[in-house]
Formats: C-alpha cells, structure tokens, sequence
C-alpha cells in the first residue's frame, strides 16, 4: 500500500517536471521566433531604404536625372538606387539614341515610362524603346490622337502587351528612395500641351518638376491644386516657350536651378525672350540641351550637383531684329552680336521685371517680323528672310557648332556662342563630317 503510494506520488511528481520543462521550452521557442520576427522588420525597410548597402535608415539612394539631349523635344532619364524611369522620348528620329544612351547607363529596365502628351516630340521615340526594354508601368496622357505617331505608339504597347494608363492626380510611388507624385492632368483640355502629365519628384530634401509642354493655363490648375509645387529644380515647360513658365506659376515653384530641352536653331524661336528673362530676374540658374548638349544632375537627397556649369548666354531662340530685317550685309558676326542683344535686355538692365522685359521683347520682335502683330511672330518670321542674307561672305561659308553638330550660314540667327568653329568649308564637306544643317536658316 504505502509503496504504491510513493510510486505514484513520484509518478505524478516527475509527470508535472516533464510538462514543466515542455512548457518552458516551449516559452522559450516562442519568445525566439517573436525577437527574430521583431529584428527582421527593420532589416528589410532599411534594406528598401537604402539599396540594401547600408544599415542606417533613412539613407537617400544617389538620383541622377539625365536631361537627353534630343534636339527639340523632350526626354529625361531619373535613375535613382537600381530603378529607373524615363519621362518622353524624343521624335521619331531619336529612338535609337535614346536606346543608346540608356544603355550605356547601363539601363535593363524601366519601372516607369512617362509620356507626357501625346506630341511627336515627346512620343515619337517611344516604340524604339517600348520595343528594346523590358518596362514595368507605362503612362501616357488622357488627350488622344489620331495620327500616325500615336498610332505607332498604341500599336507598339498592344505588341509589347503592355497596358497604359493615366494616373490619377495625387497619385504617388516610389523609385528607389525617391517619391513622386502626379500633379495633373486633372480633367481634359483642349490643348494637348495643357493635357501634359505633370508631376514632381522628391529624393530627401531634392525636388524636381516636370510639367511636359503644359501652358498657362494648365500651369494655373497645377498650381491650384493644392500640392506644395516649390522646386530646386524646373524642367522648363514647353521648350522655353512663351506660352509657358508664367511670373505666377514661377512664383509658386521658386525653383533654383532651371533646365531647357531644345534643338539649336529649332524653328519655334525656342526658348523666348519672355521665359528667359522669367527665369532671369529670379535669379535662376539656367542649363541648356541645346547650347551644352545632355544635361545631368546628381541628388543625393541634400545637395544637387550639374555636369556642366550654367549657361549665361541668355541668348533667346527668337529671329533678332538685325537677321531679320537687313538685307544681305547680315555679316557672322553682326548676327552674332545682335543675338546678343536680345537676350540683354535682360542682360544691361541689370534685374528688370518679367512684364517689362517681356515688353522689350515684344518690341523687338514686332520689329522683325515688320508687322504690328506680336503674337508668334517668331515661328513665322524664320526661314524665308534669314536665308536671303546668307550669301555674302567670301571667306567664311559655315558656322559650326562642335558640340552639337549643326552648321549654320553665317548670316543666322542662332548662331552658338560657345563650341563654335568657323569654316570656309563646302556644304558636301561639312555634312562628311557629321554636321546637320541648322533648321532655321536652311543651310
Ligand atoms: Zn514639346
Ligand atoms: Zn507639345
């Protein structure tokens, strides 16, 4: 009796030993998962944050957007950490350029492929690159067209099965460290430069705007909707357009820095006076694809640093008053200086005011068309009257810029101030070696 008693009374007591001990192992295996779950957490956001170099949070990837040159139209490469997006690209003849130049950017891919609006100048390029890169999200603007180069563009999507959208206003994602936003279009327009994909993007402290060729008006609704627009950097609208970069939107962006995307000697008078002297009394500094070529500046979420130094030419696209009007003594440098002085009327005057420096130019501009009216004058005057003072100069038959590779007459009205070489070269020669004659002056 008595020794069954202790029999069980040990049976029990070892019984309650043994769960006792499962119980705190199994405590304890649990307690290991939790921290290891508690620890893993953080891992993987810093490793997000910070392109999985660096442990510390809050690191900014290096972003480094690339401003193409493309003669006149648009596309801008941001790469930023291992991700890249590419907003435009170009006319249909710069495709394979583009292709190019991300590839030695060591480009595989895109996250993002933004076409602003449905203009040649900023889709043209797109199958090219729809076709050679793998691209994770494709946008395009909600204005449609019924052309050949939208049609192209539609078709090489639908080839590639790839679906397009436009976002959303408001709507945000991440490229690496960096977040952007889309700050229009928010309706439709009767403009498809108004219908322009707008959006602004943010590494650390560093902000960019891209606005496409957005006028005025869409400037305007940009600016009304509410989003803190203010800007290191401004992807000047619509080439440098007048129609464009108005005092007030300017006034909301602030921006430090400015960039320019067009072709020298581009048939638009690109970029105006106006926007010129804008930037100039807010004391911008301003960069210019067509005047030092692909732009690029480096974020590193504090600091924003450029390839090349600012231009400080303030020399507008705009026929000037001497190439347009004299008839034949128009000399290289005659021309050259009076391209100047476009330009300085914002130059002498020190800080003029937009309005009235736009005033200036207007002048100016009424002048050398020799009607009284303003508006456009510089797309119309272009061709015809430049090409009648070309013939003149004995020694020196072409203008060329080295940079870029455009060769001008010598009587042009865009001729470049800096990379320019002068020659007594024929034509055939001159094209041997690379050069495209200058679009305005039709050399
Ligand atoms: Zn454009
Ligand atoms: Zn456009």
């Amino acid at each position: 009796m008595t020794g069954e008693n202790v029999r069980n009374a040990f049976m029990k007591k070892s019984m309650r030993v043994i769960l006792t001990l499962i119980i705190t192992l199994v405590i304890i295996t649990l307690a290991a998962c939790v921290e290891q779950k508690a620890q893993a957490a953080p891992k993987a956001q810093a490793t997000q944050q910070t392109g999985g170099s660096e442990p510390e949070v809050f690191m900014q990837d290096k972003m480094e957007v690339h401003f193409i040159d493309v003669g006149q139209g648009d596309s801008t490469l941001i790469k930023c950490g291992d991700h890249s997006m590419l907003i435009d690209t170009g006319d249909d003849t710069k495709g394979t350029a583009i292709q190019n130049y991300l590839k030695k950017q060591s480009v595989k891919k895109l996250d993002y492929l933004i076409l602003t609006h449905p203009d040649s100048d900023h889709i043209g390029g797109a199958p090219v690159i729809i076709t050679k890169f793998e691209i994770n999200k494709v946008f395009i603007s909600n204005y449609e067209k019924d052309n050949k180069t939208y049609r192209k563009l539609i078709q090489a999507l639908d080839d590639k099965k790839l679906s397009y959208s436009t976002p959303k206003v408001g709507y945000e994602f991440s490229l690496g460290s960096a977040a952007v936003t889309i700050l229009a279009p928010d309706k439709e327009y009767d403009n498809p430069n108004d219908a322009s994909i707008a959006l602004i993007v943010k590494n650390g402290d560093n902000k960019f705007l891209f606005t496409g060729d957005a006028e005025a008006e869409a400037e305007k609704d940009i600016s009304n909707s509410g989003f803190d627009i203010t800007a290191d950097v401004y992807k000047v609208g619509h080439h440098g357009s007048r129609t464009s970069t108005s005092a007030e939107f300017m006034r909301k962006v602030k921006p430090k820095y400015a960039v320019i995307s067009c072709a020298e000697g581009n048939s638009y008078g690109h970029p105006h006076a106006e926007t010129l002297n804008t930037l100039r009394a807010r004391g911008v500094k301003l960069y210019r694809t067509d005047e030092e070529g692909s732009i690029i500046a480096t974020s590193d979420g504090k600091d924003i640093t450029f390839n090349v130094p600012p231009s400080d030419t303030w020399n507008s696209g705009e026929p000037t008053e001497s190439s347009a009007k004299s008839s034949g003594e128009s000399t290289g440098s005659s021309a050259k200086s009076s391209g100047e002085s476009t330009g300085s009327s914002a130059k002498s005057s020190g800080e003029p005011t937009g309005s009235s420096a736009a005033a200036e130019s207007k002048t100016a501009q009424a002048g050398a068309s020799g009607t009284t009216t303003v508006r456009d004058s510089a797309a119309e005057v272009k061709k015809s009257q430049v090409q009648e003072n070309a013939s003149d100069t004995s020694e020196i038959t072409y203008i060329l810029n080295v940079k870029t590779k455009k060769f001008h007459r010598p009587s042009c009205s865009s001729l470049p101030t800096t990379n320019r070489k002068d020659t007594s070269e024929s034509r055939d020669s001159v094209i041997a070696q690379g050069y495209e004659p200058c679009k305005r002056c039709n050399p």
